[in-house]
């Protein structure tokens, strides 16, 4: 058994935090292969080393004052080392850091060195080998990932080592210089170890004890997921449910590798599994709700639409010459709505409604603006009947009028478009339904 572990920022912020860390890795011998994040925040508000880098490297390199903050930055690794007693000493790594940030080596190198020295201090803490990312994940000349080459070499140099410290969030390019990935990105280099060592799990270490059924600032103390599949996850990542970066479920979905969200600070909490399928029966008919507010619904009429050939692709084609994606477009005999972004509409406004005048010659365009859409996502409705009525019998109970109703063609998912003001209440009301009342 193999296993891959990845520990969030907040997880490696401070001495206290790495002792928690290796007791979970040397608990378990399968934990074989780490990944770390920069240190993060120790109290809420506390400043992420990763911004603090960033922070510095634009001073440095604008021949600014730096100084203090590459103090601070010090700092911070120096009480994690001094705390856990280590003879590890950074200082010649923090002069090559100082040069290259005054000798404007990039934001992205600035960046990786947050997870650079906080993977040497926990690989020596560990008694693990240290293996430097830039040695082993890979992008191409566009700066895009290349998945094959970093595959080849991070295999091949794993086959041997027993245990190791990879840090997470950054790799090279073919000129040698470093490309960070976006942020969070860590969660990516560790499904890349995942994929590379076929491990049987990826364990990806946090501060909460999995993904929630719904957002904890809109439902009070909403249940965790116990297990999600890829697509599901992806449907309420979309929507908004932050947790795991969003593209670190590629490398190992195709795999079968599934991904255990884990609580450093709570170990024996199951957390949530992520998955490709599974035969489990979820516990509620549905896996979770996420939503967004901000929306704008264009409402677009016209008599004989139905019959008029190519009147969709006319109305798209103005949105997609104005650079406007297209969220939903929910349509009647003679009307049609598209959803959009509202800061994006916001700033073609009148671009999109002049295009739309000139491509279609309407009776009549609505704007409605504020419409917070929400994502009911099961795999566990496909089989249920009266998911969609029983979700509406709730929101009229709760007085909220749906402007939008979108069922995905996989029966995954249904979309309501609600008021932004009743965004909360519709939320609650989904829950309440479903999980409260368990139906
Ligand atoms: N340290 C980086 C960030 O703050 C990457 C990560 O934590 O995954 O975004």
């Amino acid at each position: 058994m193999v296993k891959v572990v990845k520990f969030g920022g907040s997880s490696l912020a401070s001495a206290e935090q790495f002792k928690k860390v290796s007791e979970i890795i040397k608990s378990d011998s399968a934990r074989r292969y780490v990944v770390p994040s920069a240190p993060g925040k120790r109290f809420s508000d506390d400043t992420k080393v990763t911004d603090m880098l960033y922070e510095c490297y634009a001073l440095a390199s604008k021949g600014k004052e730096y100084k203090s903050v590459l103090e601070k930055i010090k700092q911070r690794y120096n009480d994690i080392i001094n705390e856990l007693g280590l003879s590890i000493n950074l200082d010649k790594e923090f002069d090559i850091m100082e040069s290259c940030f005054i000798g404007k080596a990039g934001r992205d190198y600035a960046a990786s060195r947050g997870e650079f020295l906080n993977g040497m201090v926990l690989a020596d803490y560990l008694g693990y080998e240290f293996i430097d990312a830039a040695e082993v994940i890979f992008f191409d000349d566009n700066g895009n990932f290349d998945i094959d080459t970093t595959n080849e070499i991070l295999s091949e140099r794993l086959s041997n080592i027993e245990n190791a410290v990879i840090p997470g969030f950054y790799g090279s390019m073919p000129n040698d210089t470093i490309k960070t990935f976006s942020r969070g990105g860590s969660d990516i280099t560790g499904s890349i170890v995942a994929k590379a060592v076929k491990a049987d799990l990826y364990e990806n270490w946090t501060d909460v004890s999995g993904f929630l059924i719904a957002d904890p600032h809109v439902v009070n103390e909403p249940k965790v997921i116990k297990t999600i599949t890829y697509k599901e996850l992806r449907e309420l990542s979309y929507m908004g449910a932050t947790v795991l970066h969003e593209d670190a479920i590629f490398p190992v979905r195709k795999e079968g590798i599934a991904i255990n969200i884990k609580n450093t600070n709570a170990p024996d909490d199951e957390g949530t599994l992520i998955v490709e399928s599974t035969s489990k029966k979820p516990d509620y008919t549905i896996t979770g709700i996420a939503g967004k507010r901000g929306f704008t619904a264009i409402s677009i009429e016209k008599d004989m639409m139905n019959s008029e050939l190519g009147f969709g692709r006319r109305i798209l084609e103005v949105f997609e010459k104005n650079g406007i994606s297209f969220e939903h477009m929910p349509s009647g005999i003679d009307t049609m709505s598209v959803i959009v972004q509202q800061d994006e509409f916001e700033k073609k406004e009148q671009e999109v409604l002049a295009g739309i005048h000139r491509n279609t010659n309407p009776d009549s365009i609505d704007i409605e603006s504020d419409i917070a859409l929400i994502a009911v996502v099961g795999r566990g409705m496909k089989s249920t009947r009266g998911t969609a009525g029983r979700i509406f019998s709730a929101l009229a109970h709760a007085h909220v009028n749906v402007k939008m109703i979108d069922q995905g063609s996989s029966e995954l998912n249904i979309i309501i478009g609600v008021k932004d003001e009743d965004f909360v209440k519709a939320t609650n009301a989904i829950y309440d339904i479903f999980v409260k009342t368990r139906v």
